[in-house]
């Protein structure tokens, strides 16, 4: 990165500089030929005003010469013939000025045609030498280069030690993350800059890696457990059935057996549904008839259980989620208040205009206040003994907890009317066109 930086730096410096050499050279010979044009100006008049007044023009400066041709190019003052080509003497005749650059050193003139007072034509011309015109053309050019060069190598040097200096907190941060052990974090840089911003950031996501890594551990130590159980049940069963085969006893242990299989198929879908999730599967969302989903779900509930009620708005009710999303909410929290309630369940949809809410209260004991924010955590349970019992996995909540989240939607816990538990959820409300 450090050569990088200061190969691009110095390119740019010495492009540029390069370009400014060859713009300064090339500006330096007009420069001087308008200085020359300057001198030579005032010059011209005075000698146009004295030709036409029938005098000789008086002799300039000893580096202008002032020359007086007819309109061939010939000299009409006695003086010798000054070195322009015929075209030049074209050229001037059309009172504009030559630059020539064939003579040593090369020369600037200008001219113009006037009447004399006997009606003759005549070609007044005035001229000088450009002495450092050449120089500055060859050897400017040279000059300003080499201090071009000069100039890019010193902007390199001084680029590598700035870079230099800017990276050596990145090689500290670098050298400190190799050595970095479990649970530590990167040292931040005393300077408040980018790096220390930088730093922060890693230090962050160390620490929600190291956040989501316990979290890992600590469900796959609890799902082991769970699944533990029911194997260990199933076969404890299956060796008493093996070791007294009495016709009874086997029917009851496989009873047993089936109720424990039922629980351990619950627990591996609800630990499949949960890693799918996890794992950004999301099944595509649709409007669904929350009326319709609550009114199938109460159906479904046992026969020999509680009451269930269901008070619903007349007509549809769209919620944004997926048919079985919707189905798993209502099922798991009907057979929790089913396993709860004393003798009575309400399951009550509210439509609103953007959000739609799904009211399940019971008349059981309800949920103790400490344990509200808790229970939507996996494998999490108020009664173990008692839930276990009841065929409970510790999944149902996250898994409800899990589908409505991932959708913007929200589930609580709080106390209903009889003085049980009120499960209350939202969905976004849709509608359907
Ligand atoms: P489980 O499937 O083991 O019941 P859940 O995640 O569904 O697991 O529930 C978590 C805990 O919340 C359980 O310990 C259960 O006792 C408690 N719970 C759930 N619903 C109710 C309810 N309606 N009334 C009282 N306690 C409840």
């Amino acid at each position: 990165m450090r050569l990088r930086v200061t190969a691009v730096a110095t390119a740019v410096t010495l492009a540029v500089l390069i370009a400014l050499a060859l713009l300064t050279s090339r500006m330096i010979g007009p420069l001087l030929v308008r200085s020359a044009d300057d001198e030579l100006a005032p010059v011209l008049s005075l000698a146009v005003e004295a030709v036409a007044a029938g005098k000789s023009p008086a002799g300039g400066s000893p580096n202008i010469h002032v020359h007086v041709l007819d309109t061939a190019g010939e000299p009409a003052d006695g003086q010798p013939a000054p070195v322009l080509s015929y075209a030049d003497v074209r050229v001037l005749k059309a009172s504009t000025p030559v630059l020539r650059l064939t003579d040593t050193p090369p020369t600037r003139w200008q001219g113009t045609v006037i009447t004399a007072p006997d009606g003759s034509q005549r070609l007044v011309v005035v001229g000088t030498g450009l002495p450092g015109y050449s120089a500055a053309h060859g050897g400017a050019i040279r000059w300003l280069l080499i201090a071009a060069v000069i100039v890019a190598a010193a902007g390199a040097l001084a680029t590598w030690f700035a870079v230099s200096s800017a990276l050596r907190p990145v090689q500290r941060m670098r050298l400190a993350a190799t050595r970095l052990g479990a649970g530590k974090r990167l040292p931040l840089p005393t300077s408040h800059d980018e790096l220390r911003a930088l730093a922060g950031a890693l230090n962050d996501l160390l620490a929600r890696r190291d956040e989501a890594a316990d979290r890992l551990r600590r469900f796959t130590g609890d799902a082991a457990h769970e699944l533990r159980s029911p194997v260990a049940s199933i076969r404890v069963q299956a060796e008493v059935a093996v070791r007294h085969p009495d016709p009874e006893l086997s029917q009851e242990v496989l009873t047993e057996v089936v109720h424990e299989s039922e629980r351990l198929s619950a627990l591996v879908d609800g630990l499949l549904t949960l890693a799918r999730s996890d794992a950004g599967e999301v099944p595509p969302a649709e409007p669904v008839d929350l009326t319709a989903a609550a009114q199938a779900a109460a159906a479904r509930c046992p026969d020999d259980g509680p009451e269930v009620v269901v008070h619903t708005p007349t007509g549809l009710c769209w919620v944004w989620a997926a048919h079985n999303e919707v189905d798993l909410v209502l099922d798991n929290l009907l057979r929790n208040a089913c396993r709860h309630a004393s003798s009575l369940i309400t399951v009550t949809v509210i439509a609103g205009p953007t959000v739609t809410r799904l009211a399940i209260d019971d008349d059981g004991s309800g949920i103790p206040i400490e344990h509200r924010q808790r229970v939507f955590d996996r494998f999490y349970r108020v009664q173990d003994d008692r839930a276990r019992s009841s065929g409970g996995t510790g999944l149902g909540l996250a898994l409800v907890a899990e589908v409505v989240r991932r959708r913007g939607g929200t589930v609580r816990v709080s106390e209903s009317p009889e003085g049980g538990a009120r499960f209350l959820v939202s969905w976004r409300t849709t509608s359907v066109s």
